[in-house]
């Protein structure tokens, strides 16, 4: 099996990119930050505070989260629910990235996504795929872009789905998640030494693409 781990910041396009990769090479993409994003959910629909860490903890045992591939894509299924469509608001991204930070939250995940890189070819990404879930992977690579880059990818994307949005507002929030997610004790978002840096602010995706599959065909 080929593991590829891609890391990085909120918005530099790692779901975008690993997508892509994906489609060509024949492999499948897993989006671990939808994982945590349903765990996130589901705090929310019992109304627990996702900043609470006790409440978290000990709601954690009910939530049955598991992933399925249709044609490819991949599905999030919270309590036999497909809940792709209802993870992408800022509330949800909020909950998942304060939820993150709990070490029995980040086991829970873990095992079910070294269970899917052991049976396919994966391209997986999220913040602690190459330091602590694949740490033998056949190749890390660490997306980055500047804050207000990726503020204005968010930006751009939220208008495209008639979503009205605040730039300002935006950076306020991925500097904050950047934060938590890069200071958190446990599994926090670092560049391994083994990763590649690839910064993403002035490249088109295809190039981005192009460049990480350049690399990936000289090591498969
Ligand atoms: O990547 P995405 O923005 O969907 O992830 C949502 C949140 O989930 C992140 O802000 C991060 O806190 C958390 N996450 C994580 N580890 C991962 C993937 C996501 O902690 N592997």
């Amino acid at each position: 099996m080929i593991n590829i781990a891609i890391d990085g910041p909120a918005g530099a396009g790692k779901s975008t990119i690993a997508k892509k990769i994906a489609a060509d090479l024949g492999y499948i993409y897993v989006d671990t930050g939808a994982m945590f994003r349903a765990l996130g959910l589901y705090m929310l629909r019992k109304g627990i505070d996702p900043s609470d860490g006790e409440a978290v903890k000990d709601n954690l045992s009910g939530a049955d989260i598991d992933i399925r591939f249709v044609d490819g894509v991949q599905c999030v299924i919270l309590d036999q629910e497909n809940v792709n469509g209802l993870i992408r608001t800022e509330e949800v991204s909020d909950a998942a990235s304060k939820i993150a930070v709990l070490p029995e939250v980040r086991k829970k995940m873990l095992i079910l996504q070294r269970n899917i890189a052991a049976g396919h070819d994966v391209i997986m990404d999220g913040r602690d795929i190459g330091s602590a879930v694949l740490p033998d992977a056949d190749l890390k690579i660490y997306l980055t872009a500047s804050v207000e880059v990726r503020a204005m990818r968010r930006y751009k994307e939220n208008l495209d789905k008639g979503i009205k949005a605040d730039l300002e507002e935006i950076k306020a929030d991925i500097r904050e998640r950047d934060e938590r997610d890069m200071t958190r004790s446990e599994a926090p978002l670092v560049k391994v030494p083994d990763a590649k840096e690839v910064d993403t602010s002035d490249m088109s995706i295809d190039e981005v693409v192009s460049y990480i599959e350049d690399m990936i065909r000289s090591i498969a």
